[in-house]
């Protein structure tokens, strides 16, 4: 190379950083030729960055490309959720148990993807868990809890979805009580206010289908409640945008429930009711 081609390819370069730096501090007040040379750059500033490690993506080889489903343990870390009635469980550890198996299921069967809010025993708030369903524009979001009642006689699992009213006192109690970690977020106004727009009342109506199918899954196959879908204002579903719902798994204040739960064949068929209802309203929205 002559020593003219050397300066050139420097002013080349020396052109090169300044465009750069110039579309990186967004001051692009640059003439015609150097807007395309910025425009060139741009594209390869906007160059996606790689999800947080939280954002894990769990899928067979198959399920490349299949809609995303984000499972969420409920609880965790230094929120325990409630205490069996032995004192040998928490919640929070139940959770995590369902979600790793419905994960694992859900992958052996390869129909979807799988994300998971939490896979192990860490503290989210409610927006980090729906923040992961939003990044990854999920297809679904299921949040997996387990029951507790004075009523030590309650038990059987139920399905809750979106709705701007509670179906009764007892869903709008325990909406309340998910929702109480929303004092330390520092979220103002209800989740009823936010729940008035039309993309709130489709979102409402496809959580209601996907509760439905859960609730049909699940019959004739382990406990549900007498009126398994219930509605109430949960904010977690709310913020996900997306179709969510929460699964109450059954009722650690049963000694029954307590035990079947602790019981991992029986954690199985709840596992396999809810892989197949995921699966059928992953393939009913596919077909719209
Ligand atoms: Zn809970």
């Amino acid at each position: 190379m002559t020593l003219a081609g050397v300066a050139a390819t420097l002013l080349v370069v020396a052109a090169l950083v300044i465009a750069f730096g110039a579309s990186r501090s967004g001051a692009a007040a640059a003439g015609e030729g150097s807007a395309v040379f910025g425009e060139a750059h741009q594209s390869s500033l906007t160059v996606a960055l790689p999800p947080p490690s939280t954002d894990k993506i769990y899928g067979a080889l198959q399920a490349r490309g299949r809609p995303i489903v984000v499972i969420d343990a409920g609880h965790g870390g230094r929120d325990p959720g409630a205490r069996s009635v032995s004192g040998e469980v928490v919640e929070k550890d139940l959770t995590l148990a369902l979600a790793h198996e419905l994960r694992d299921k859900l992958v052996e069967r390869g129909r979807v993807r799988v994300a998971m809010t939490r896979d192990d025993d860490r503290y989210l708030t409610l927006d980090d868990r729906a923040a992961v369903a939003r990044r990854l524009d999920a297809a679904m979001f299921v949040s997996i809890h387990i029951d507790s009642a004075v009523n030590p006689l309650a038990r059987g699992a139920s399905v809750y979805s979106l709705s701007d009213v509670a179906s009764d006192a007892e869903a709008a109690q325990l909406a309340a009580r998910e929702n109480g970690a929303l004092a330390s977020i520092g979220t103002g106004g209800s989740v009823q206010a936010m729940l008035s727009d039309l993309a709130m009342r489709s979102q409402m109506s496809a959580s209601a289908d996907l509760a439905s199918r859960l609730v049909n899954k699940s019959a004739g196959r382990f406990e549900l409640r007498p009126q398994p879908h219930k509605f109430a204002a949960f904010y977690v579903l709310k913020s996900a945008q997306t179709p969510a719902v929460l699964f109450e798994a059954g009722y650690i204040s049963n000694v029954d429930d307590e035990q079947l739960l602790r019981d991992p064949a029986h954690r199985s068929a709840i596992v396999l009711a809810l892989a197949q209802a995921i699966e059928a309203d992953v393939a009913a929205h596919a077909r719209h």
